[in-house]
Protein backbone atom coordinates (compact mmCIF):
# COMPACT_ATOMS: atom_id res chain seq x y z
CA UNK A 1 0.00 0.00 0.00
CA UNK A 2 1.32 3.43 -1.00
CA UNK A 3 2.21 5.54 2.12
CA UNK A 4 -0.01 8.84 2.00
CA UNK A 5 1.71 12.08 1.06
CA UNK A 6 -0.60 14.67 2.16
CA UNK A 7 -3.20 14.98 5.16
CA UNK A 8 -6.41 17.19 5.87
CA UNK A 9 -6.50 18.63 9.31
CA UNK A 10 -9.40 20.65 10.11
CA UNK A 11 -9.73 23.63 12.94
CA UNK A 12 -10.82 22.30 16.14
CA UNK A 13 -11.00 26.62 17.54
CA UNK A 14 -9.45 29.66 16.74
CA UNK A 15 -7.12 31.76 19.04
CA UNK A 16 -8.48 34.94 20.41
CA UNK A 17 -5.75 36.86 21.01
CA UNK A 18 -5.16 40.84 21.52
CA UNK A 19 -1.72 40.09 19.50
CA UNK A 20 -2.17 39.76 15.67
CA UNK A 21 1.16 40.43 14.68
CA UNK A 22 4.25 38.30 15.32
CA UNK A 23 6.88 41.65 15.71
CA UNK A 24 4.13 42.61 18.94
CA UNK A 25 4.34 39.33 20.59
CA UNK A 26 6.39 38.86 23.67
CA UNK A 27 8.67 36.11 23.47
CA UNK A 28 6.56 33.83 26.16
CA UNK A 29 3.33 34.81 24.79
CA UNK A 30 0.43 36.56 26.32
CA UNK A 31 -2.99 36.16 27.99
CA UNK A 32 -4.97 34.58 25.34
CA UNK A 33 -8.28 32.53 24.51
CA UNK A 34 -8.52 29.15 22.34
CA UNK A 35 -12.64 29.70 21.40
CA UNK A 36 -13.52 26.35 20.66
CA UNK A 37 -15.70 25.48 17.55
CA UNK A 38 -19.26 24.13 19.11
CA UNK A 39 -19.02 21.09 17.27
CA UNK A 40 -16.51 19.65 19.53
CA UNK A 41 -17.46 21.39 22.82
CA UNK A 42 -18.18 17.82 24.10
CA UNK A 43 -14.35 17.30 23.74
CA UNK A 44 -13.71 19.55 26.82
CA UNK A 45 -15.40 17.12 29.39
CA UNK A 46 -13.42 16.55 32.83
CA UNK A 47 -10.42 19.31 31.25
CA UNK A 48 -10.80 21.20 34.71
CA UNK A 49 -8.59 18.10 35.97
CA UNK A 50 -5.55 19.90 34.20
CA UNK A 51 -3.70 22.80 35.32
CA UNK A 52 -1.84 22.93 32.04
CA UNK A 53 -2.36 22.22 28.43
CA UNK A 54 -0.69 21.25 25.01
CA UNK A 55 -2.16 23.69 22.46
CA UNK A 56 -1.38 22.92 18.47
CA UNK A 57 -2.09 25.36 16.23
CA UNK A 58 -2.30 25.92 12.43
CA UNK A 59 0.68 28.46 12.02
CA UNK A 60 -0.83 29.62 8.21
CA UNK A 61 1.44 32.33 8.32
CA UNK A 62 4.90 30.36 8.27
CA UNK A 63 7.21 29.54 5.80
CA UNK A 64 7.17 26.35 4.91
CA UNK A 65 10.25 26.03 2.32
CA UNK A 66 13.29 26.09 4.25
CA UNK A 67 14.80 23.98 6.52
CA UNK A 68 17.35 26.17 8.44
CA UNK A 69 17.16 29.17 10.27
CA UNK A 70 18.43 31.60 12.22
CA UNK A 71 16.22 32.16 14.98
CA UNK A 72 15.20 34.85 17.09
CA UNK A 73 17.60 35.72 19.59
CA UNK A 74 20.95 34.31 18.07
CA UNK A 75 23.03 37.09 17.39
CA UNK A 76 25.28 35.19 14.91
CA UNK A 77 23.68 36.23 11.41
CA UNK A 78 26.41 33.91 9.64
CA UNK A 79 26.40 30.13 8.78
CA UNK A 80 26.91 29.36 12.97
CA UNK A 81 23.89 31.00 13.83
CA UNK A 82 22.39 28.39 11.55
CA UNK A 83 19.90 25.98 12.54
CA UNK A 84 17.66 23.18 11.52
CA UNK A 85 14.31 24.05 12.01
CA UNK A 86 13.85 20.67 13.81
CA UNK A 87 16.41 21.94 16.34
CA UNK A 88 14.72 25.22 17.05
CA UNK A 89 10.60 26.44 17.43
CA UNK A 90 10.54 28.76 14.86
CA UNK A 91 7.62 28.60 12.83
CA UNK A 92 8.90 27.80 9.31
CA UNK A 93 9.41 24.25 9.14
CA UNK A 94 7.72 21.82 6.15
CA UNK A 95 4.32 21.33 8.60
CA UNK A 96 4.00 24.18 10.20
CA UNK A 97 2.70 23.22 13.33
CA UNK A 98 2.86 25.29 16.74
CA UNK A 99 3.05 23.43 20.04
CA UNK A 100 2.92 25.75 23.23
CA UNK A 101 2.41 24.78 26.46
CA UNK A 102 0.18 26.95 28.64
CA UNK A 103 -1.68 27.65 32.19
CA UNK A 104 -5.08 26.98 31.97
CA UNK A 105 -6.01 30.57 33.91
CA UNK A 106 -10.47 29.73 33.52
CA UNK A 107 -12.87 28.20 31.28
CA UNK A 108 -16.12 30.16 30.04
CA UNK A 109 -17.96 28.29 27.78
CA UNK A 110 -16.43 27.20 24.54
CA UNK A 111 -13.75 29.47 25.70
CA UNK A 112 -9.83 28.44 27.62
CA UNK A 113 -8.03 31.70 28.94
CA UNK A 114 -4.39 30.55 28.86
CA UNK A 115 -1.82 31.99 30.29
CA UNK A 116 1.16 32.71 27.84
CA UNK A 117 -0.14 31.63 24.72
CA UNK A 118 2.20 32.67 21.72
CA UNK A 119 -0.15 32.09 18.99
CA UNK A 120 -1.32 35.27 16.78
CA UNK A 121 -5.09 36.44 16.90
CA UNK A 122 -6.81 33.92 14.46
CA UNK A 123 -4.44 31.38 14.57
CA UNK A 124 -6.57 27.89 13.67
CA UNK A 125 -6.37 25.32 16.80
CA UNK A 126 -6.15 21.53 15.70
CA UNK A 127 -5.48 20.47 18.57
CA UNK A 128 -5.18 20.30 22.81
CA UNK A 129 -3.31 17.53 24.77
CA UNK A 130 -3.30 17.50 29.01
CA UNK A 131 0.17 18.27 30.00
CA UNK A 132 1.23 15.18 32.46
CA UNK A 133 3.51 15.82 35.01
CA UNK A 134 4.13 11.87 35.36
CA UNK A 135 5.52 11.53 31.96
CA UNK A 136 6.26 15.01 30.38
CA UNK A 137 8.32 16.84 33.26
CA UNK A 138 12.01 15.85 32.23
CA UNK A 139 13.51 17.53 35.17
CA UNK A 140 16.64 16.11 34.24
CA UNK A 141 16.41 17.77 30.35
CA UNK A 142 18.84 19.98 28.99
CA UNK A 143 19.23 22.34 26.41
CA UNK A 144 22.93 23.94 25.04
CA UNK A 145 21.70 27.68 24.46
CA UNK A 146 19.91 28.26 21.09
CA UNK A 147 20.17 32.01 21.56
CA UNK A 148 20.38 34.56 24.13
CA UNK A 149 17.49 36.79 24.95
CA UNK A 150 16.64 39.97 23.15
CA UNK A 151 17.18 42.08 26.40
CA UNK A 152 17.46 42.08 30.26
CA UNK A 153 13.35 42.20 30.36
CA UNK A 154 12.76 39.03 28.11
CA UNK A 155 15.49 37.16 30.54
CA UNK A 156 13.82 38.21 33.40
CA UNK A 157 10.54 36.79 31.54
CA UNK A 158 11.92 33.86 31.00
CA UNK A 159 14.06 33.56 34.81
CA UNK A 160 10.39 34.42 36.46
CA UNK A 161 8.27 31.04 34.00
CA UNK A 162 11.17 28.58 34.73
CA UNK A 163 10.95 29.82 38.49
CA UNK A 164 7.22 29.80 38.63
CA UNK A 165 7.23 26.30 36.70
CA UNK A 166 9.05 25.05 39.40
CA UNK A 167 8.11 26.69 41.95
CA UNK A 168 4.89 26.97 41.36
CA UNK A 169 3.70 30.47 43.04
CA UNK A 170 5.42 33.97 42.17
CA UNK A 171 6.16 35.22 45.45
CA UNK A 172 8.74 38.13 47.16
CA UNK A 173 11.47 35.18 47.60
CA UNK A 174 11.40 33.83 44.06
CA UNK A 175 11.39 37.87 42.53
CA UNK A 176 14.79 37.83 44.90
CA UNK A 177 16.20 34.73 43.23
CA UNK A 178 15.33 35.97 39.61
CA UNK A 179 16.69 39.21 40.82
CA UNK A 180 20.41 37.53 40.97
CA UNK A 181 20.42 34.94 38.42
CA UNK A 182 19.29 37.97 36.01
CA UNK A 183 22.06 40.38 37.83
CA UNK A 184 24.69 37.55 37.09
CA UNK A 185 23.98 36.60 33.79
CA UNK A 186 23.29 40.08 32.52
CA UNK A 187 26.65 41.33 34.34
CA UNK A 188 29.03 38.15 33.35
CA UNK A 189 28.01 37.05 30.76
CA UNK A 190 25.97 39.01 28.30
CA UNK A 191 22.76 37.50 29.29
CA UNK A 192 23.69 34.07 28.31
CA UNK A 193 23.18 31.06 30.11
CA UNK A 194 26.43 29.96 31.53
CA UNK A 195 27.78 25.90 30.80
CA UNK A 196 29.06 24.70 33.89
CA UNK A 197 28.26 27.06 37.67
CA UNK A 198 27.85 25.97 41.05
CA UNK A 199 25.43 28.17 43.23
CA UNK A 200 24.83 27.80 47.05
CA UNK A 201 21.94 28.92 48.18
CA UNK A 202 20.87 29.73 52.08
CA UNK A 203 19.35 26.88 53.92
CA UNK A 204 16.79 29.46 55.26
CA UNK A 205 14.82 30.67 52.24
CA UNK A 206 13.30 27.45 50.50
CA UNK A 207 11.36 29.54 48.04
CA UNK A 208 13.96 30.96 46.87
CA UNK A 209 16.07 27.65 46.71
CA UNK A 210 13.12 26.38 44.74
CA UNK A 211 13.42 29.29 42.04
CA UNK A 212 16.93 28.99 42.16
CA UNK A 213 17.00 25.35 41.20
CA UNK A 214 14.22 26.06 38.38
CA UNK A 215 16.02 28.24 36.85
CA UNK A 216 19.50 26.92 36.89
CA UNK A 217 18.31 23.36 37.08
CA UNK A 218 21.27 22.95 39.41
CA UNK A 219 20.65 20.16 42.34
CA UNK A 220 22.41 18.74 44.86
CA UNK A 221 22.90 15.35 43.40
CA UNK A 222 24.54 16.81 40.13
CA UNK A 223 27.34 18.08 42.32
CA UNK A 224 26.42 21.78 41.26
CA UNK A 225 23.94 23.18 44.37
CA UNK A 226 25.34 24.08 47.83
CA UNK A 227 23.21 24.94 50.86
CA UNK A 228 25.12 26.97 53.57
CA UNK A 229 23.70 29.17 56.35
CA UNK A 230 23.27 33.00 56.04
CA UNK A 231 21.20 35.20 53.75
CA UNK A 232 23.14 35.06 50.26
CA UNK A 233 23.15 33.35 47.02
CA UNK A 234 27.37 32.82 46.14
CA UNK A 235 27.62 31.69 42.39
CA UNK A 236 31.08 30.58 41.46
CA UNK A 237 31.84 30.21 37.46
CA UNK A 238 35.01 30.45 35.42
CA UNK A 239 37.11 30.51 38.60
CA UNK A 240 35.04 33.63 39.57
CA UNK A 241 32.45 34.13 42.74
CA UNK A 242 30.08 36.30 42.75
CA UNK A 243 27.65 36.61 46.07
CA UNK A 244 24.32 37.97 46.18
CA UNK A 245 23.40 39.40 49.49
CA UNK A 246 19.57 38.85 50.29
CA UNK A 247 17.04 41.04 51.77
CA UNK A 248 13.94 39.57 53.05
CA UNK A 249 10.60 42.10 51.64
CA UNK A 250 7.34 41.63 52.79
CA UNK A 251 5.29 39.75 50.78
ZN1 LIG B 1 7.10 30.87 47.59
Amino acid sequence: MAEPTEFRLRPIGYVRSAVGERKSMPPLGTIADVELLPEFAAGLLRIEKHSHLWVMAWLDQAEREVLQVTPRGVSDRGPAGLHGVFAVRSPARPNPIGLTLTRILGLDGLRIRCERLDFLDGTPVIDLKPYFVTRDAALAANNAPIGRPLNREALRDALTLQAANFHGELCPDLALAVEAIERFRAEQLELAEPDAWEITVPLAWPCLVDAVMGMTRATPGKGNLHFAVGDEIVIHHGGGRWSYPLTRRQP
